[in-house]
């Protein structure tokens, strides 16, 4: 369901009925204004599009299983913490991520060949690996560097998950290609350069997809937080953000992991929150202590690029690790996950 602009939230009583919901919704409905209902452990809210004017004048406290009615005061709404204190557990294949569940997600930048895309499949795999990353289109600076395999890298990355059993995420970068993407992958990535394309952030929140959704390069967290907003209102509720670092005037990284992204972004929102110290970084020396410090911080996952040969690959071979190098660092991620009580996958 779309939602227009969201005012308010009606937050049941404990032990509301479905009936007493429902007879909210009817309310709403007969004045022309829609409500967007989500269910947690907690309680049931319901999020109210439509004009404010009209709302207030609705005697919704007066209705029985009501609890109270609030004003949402953030630009964000159904990816808030308020919309839903629990966290949103996603589930892909045989592993989860968020609420104590760590993702290890872990593959070449490009897929580039078969065989290169084997290889660090079967190691991702090895190493403990809990998804496959691999992109057939690739956002590239230069137009004429490598755009990616599209179709055939897509059918690739479908025969390295039947091969390994491990889901495969897959950037996303053009609204035409959804189908194919949707059809051979498990979750969607949108890149850190289409986070504000906002046409195609509405595509994908009308496929049965999970997606992973990247900050921009100068994107604020209330923008990273609006863009997944735009996903979550079109239906679909299976969002990933990840902090994959933003522009600075520092040098010595590609990029700067913005840490501190990973606790606030916990605390406003509900989703799961992976964090990517090779974009970040730009340097596989860096890729070990940016992954502890993000799963110190509490993010819910990692996506690490590994190459069977980064000195061969055809983008960002000086921020992939060698599989060897990724069987260490993982060792390292899984000690640091047992360490704040959660489980990979
Ligand atoms: C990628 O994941 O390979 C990629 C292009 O990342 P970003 O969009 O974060 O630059
Ligand atoms: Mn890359």
């Amino acid at each position: 369901m779309a939602i227009g602009s969201t005012e308010m939230m009606i937050i049941m009583q404990e032990g509301a009925t479905a009936e007493e919901v429902e007879r909210v919704l009817e309310l709403l409905s007969s004045a022309g204004v829609s409500g967007y209902v989500s269910t947690s452990d907690i309680a049931t809210v319901i999020a109210v599009a439509g004009e404010r004017d009209v709302i207030a004048g609705l005697p919704l406290e007066a209705y029985p299983g009501v609890d109270k009615v609030l004003p949402i005061l953030k630009p964000y709404k159904l990816v808030s913490r308020d919309f839903r204190r629990s966290d949103t557990v996603i589930t892909i294949g045989g592993s989860s991520v968020g609420g104590g569940h760590v993702a290890l997600i872990a593959g070449p930048c490009s897929v580039e060949t078969r065989e290169q895309l084997m290889e660090a499949a079967a190691a991702a795999k090895a190493g403990g690996a809990t998804m496959l990353r691999g992109g057939a289109y690739k956002p590239r600076t230069s137009p004429y560097a490598f755009q990616g395999l599209g179709v055939v890298g897509l059918e690739m990355l479908a025969e390295a998950r039947a091969a390994t059993g491990l889901p495969v995420v897959t950037e996303l970068m053009d609204p035409r290609h959804l189908d194919a993407v949707a059809t051979y992958s498990d979750v969607i990535q949108i890149g850190a350069r289409n986070m504000q394309n906002f046409q195609l952030l509405s595509a994908v929140g009308q496929v049965d997809r999970p997606v992973l959704l990247k900050r921009g390069l100068a994107a604020t967290i209330e923008e990273l937080l609006m863009a997944a907003e735009y996903i979550v209102r079109e239906g679909n509720e299976r969002v990933i953000l990840c902090e994959r670092g933003i522009r600075t005037f520092e040098t010595a990284t590609r990029n700067t992991l913005d840490i501190s992204a990973v606790p606030i972004l916990k605390q406003r929102s509900h989703l799961p929150v992976v964090v990517d110290p090779s974009h970040a970084a730009g340097k596989v020396e860096l890729v070990e202590p940016l992954s502890l410090a993000a799963l110190a911080a509490g993010a819910d996952g990692i996506m690490i690029e590994m190459h069977p040969h980064p000195e061969m690959a055809l983008s960002d071979g000086a921020q992939s690790l060698d599989p060897e190098h990724f069987k260490r660092v993982a060792a390292r991620i899984a000690d640091m996950v047992r360490w704040v009580g959660k489980k990979l996958g």
